[in-house]
C-alpha cells in the first residue's frame, strides 16, 4: 500500500545525509523559551529554570512495533512522538522538547520520509513542543525510530509510580482496549489484501479503534486538568503494555495490593462490539491489550469529590495493604489474581 502512494521515489543518496536532515526537519519552528539552540549545531541547549527536568525514550522497530503494510508512514511519525509525550505526562510534567532519531534503509525514498516527518511536524505543533536535534544513519533492513522526549515538572509536582498508599482510589482516563482492537482489525483486512488485493474494506463500524491504534492521543490534557483541580496523584503511569501490567507495576513499586472491578473497567461500546464479533473477552482485551496511552493513577479519598463529576475519569479500584494481594473482581463476584502481561514483543 505504502508503495502505490510514493509516486515520486527520490533516493536518499542523491541529498546527502546533511541536505536530508535540512530538507526534513528545516521548517521546524521553535516555540519553547526553554530551548536556547535548536537543530544545527553539536548540541541542542535547553534553559530551564527552577525545575525538574524528565526524559523519556523509545525505539520503534520495524516488524517488531509496527508494520507499515497498514500503518501510514505520517501515522508512524505521530505515533512514535505521541507515545513519548505520553510517559512525559505520566510523570505530571510538561512536554518541552524531542530529539528523533531514525535509521533506514535504502528501500526508502526521500518521499517516504517525508511523511513521517510530516507526522512528526503535526505532532509537535498539537503537542506544542519542538524537535530540537536527532540523528540519522542507514539500516541493513527496514525502519528504525527512536524518539527522547524532555519535560518539565515543579520540584513538588512530580508524580513516581511508588507512591499509592491502602485505600487510595484507582482511577483510569478515557476507555481502554480500543487499540488493540483495532489492530486485530487491521491484521484482519490485512490478510484478506493477501488473498484479494482489489477488496476494499469498509472499516467505517471500526473508525474508533483503528483511530487508536494508527493515531493515538496522549493525555496532556489530563495533567492540565488535574492541576485545576488541584489533584496531585499519589502514584501515576500511562497505560502501553496494558491495564494489569501498569497495575502490576504501580502496587509493586509501591508495595501494596488492590482489588480493581470488572464492572468499572472503560470500554468504547466499538470495542465491545468488536470483541463480540472476534469471540475475545473484553475484560481480557483491557487488561491485556496496551497501546491506548491513557494514564492510570492512585487518589486520596479527600480528592474523589474533585474528581466524581468529571467524565474523563473512572475509578476502577482501590488500593490495600500489600499482603492482600492485587485482585480483578469479577461481575460474578470472584475474586482473580491479577497477573503479569506485558513484554509481549519477546514472546513469538
Ligand atoms: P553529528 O555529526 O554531530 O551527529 P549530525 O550531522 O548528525 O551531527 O546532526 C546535525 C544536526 O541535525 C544536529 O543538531 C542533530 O541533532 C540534527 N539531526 C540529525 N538528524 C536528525 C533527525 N533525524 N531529526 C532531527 N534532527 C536531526
Ligand atoms: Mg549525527
Amino acid at each position: 500500500m505504502i508503495e502505490d502512494k510514493n509516486q515520486q521515489r527520490t533516493q536518499l543518496s542523491d541529498l546527502g545525509e546533511f541536505g536530508l536532515i535540512d530538507h526534513l526537519t528545516g521548517n521546524f519552528k521553535i516555540t519553547q523559551s526553554s530551548t536556547i539552540k535548536g537543530i544545527g549545531d553539536d548540541a541542542a541547549v535547553l534553559e530551564f529554570k527552577n525545575k525538574q527536568i524528565v526524559v523519556s525514550t523509545d525505539l520503534l522497530v520495524e516488524g517488531v512495533h509496527f508494520d507499515l503494510s497498514y500503518m501510514p508512514l505520517k501515522h508512524l511519525g505521530y505515533k512514535a512522538v505521541v507515545v513519548n509525550l505520553s510517559d512525559v505526562y505520566a510523570m505530571n510534567a510538561k512536554a518541552t522538547q524531542i530529539t528523533v532519531s531514525i535509521a533506514v534503509s535504502n528501500r526508502f525514498p526521500l518521499e517516504a520520509l517525508e511523511d513521517l516527518y510530516a507526522g512528526i511536524e503535526t505532532a509537535a505543533r498539537i503537542y506544542n513542543i519542538d524537535v530540537v536535534g536527532g540523528d540519522t544513519t542507514s539500516s541493513n533492513k527496514g525502519l528504525l525510530i527512536s524518539v527522547t522526549a524532555v519535560g518539565e515538572v515543579d520540584s513538588g509536582d512530580v508524580v513516581y509510580r511508588n507512591g499509592a498508599k491502602p485505600n487510595d482510589l484507582l482511577v483510569v482516563t478515557g476507555d481502554l482496549g480500543g487499540a488493540y482492537m483495532g489492530l486485530q482489525v487491521l491484521e484482519r483486512e490485512k490478510e484478506v489484501f493477501k488473498v484479494n488485493p482489489n477488496n476494499q474494506p469498509d472499516l467505517d463500524l471500526y473508525s474508533y479503534i483503528i483511530e487508536r491504534q494508527l493515531k493515538p492521543e496522549a493525555r496532556k490534557d489530563i495533567v492540565k486538568l488535574l492541576a485545576d483541580l488541584e489533584v496531585k496523584p499519589t502514584a501515576m503511569i500511562d497505560i502501553s503494555d496494558g491495564l494489569s501490567s501498569e497495575i502490576m507495576h504501580i502496587c509493586t513499586q509501591s508495595k501494596v495490593g488492590c482489588d480493581l472491578y470488572e464492572e468499572k473497567i472503560p470500554l468504547d461500546p466499538q470495542v465491545i462490539s468488536t470483541c463480540e464479533e472476534f469471540n475475545v473477552d473484553s475484560t481480557t482485551v483491557a487488561l491485556n491489550g496496551g497501546e491506548d496511552y491513557e494514564l492510570l493513577f492512585t487518589i486520596s479519598q479527600d480528592d474523589y469529590p474533585k474528581i466524581k463529576a468529571n467524565p474523563n475519569f473512572s475509578v476502577i479500584g482501590h488500593i490495600k495493604e500489600a499482603s492482600a494481594g492485587l485482585h480483578l473482581v469479577t461481575r460474578a463476584d470472584a475474586r482473580i489474581p491479577i497477573k503479569a502481561q506485558g513484554w509481549k514483543n519477546f514472546n513469538a
